[in-house]
């Protein structure tokens, strides 16, 4: 897999760069990112708490902070039936996912196509289209092997 740029960039320049202002929580939240992708918000506390337990974010500020970043475009989220939102810093380059039904274990995978959409309906009714997200449910490796052996 490649390396996202994101991880490249220290919190501050990601910041700046979308024009956010760079104040503590922001930076938390993104450094929290870093230590592991599609993490729920829960995670992300936990790991700020771990971080720095002084920190002082609420549950709600956390939630606007992580809607300022997926909105400036330095967080994608994405949602999984039957999971809660999950957060990642790989952004932009239009990747897929494929999620575990038996453990909610999810992998980043390459799109084929590279720009979005990469599947076009039969019939866009219209509509301008701009994503097609993609999901493949199935089970894991290990999930496979607990199933198999019983
Ligand atoms: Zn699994
Ligand atoms: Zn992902
Ligand atoms: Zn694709």
């Amino acid at each position: 897999m490649e390396t996202p740029a994101n991880d490249l960039r220290t919190a501050t320049d990601l910041l700046r760069r979308k024009g956010l202002r760079s104040t503590v929580q922001r930076r938390a939240v993104l450094d929290a990112l870093r230590s592991g992708s599609h993490a729920t918000a829960a995670e992300v506390e936990a790991r700020i708490e771990d971080a720095e337990p002084a920190g002082g974010l609420s549950r709600q500020g956390l939630y606007n902070v992580l809607d300022d970043l997926t909105h400036a475009g330095l967080v994608r989220c994405i949602e999984p039936a039957g999971s809660p939102a999950r957060y990642e810093l790989r952004v932009g380059d239009n990747h897929h996912h494929l999620v575990c039904r038996g453990c909610g274990r999810i992998e980043d995978v390459d799109c084929t196509v590279g720009a979005a959409p990469c599947m076009d309906p039969l019939d866009a009714k219209g509509f301008s289209l701009d994503e097609a997200e993609i999901t493949w449910w199935g089970l894991c490796e290990v999930c496979r092997k607990a199933e198999a052996a019983g």
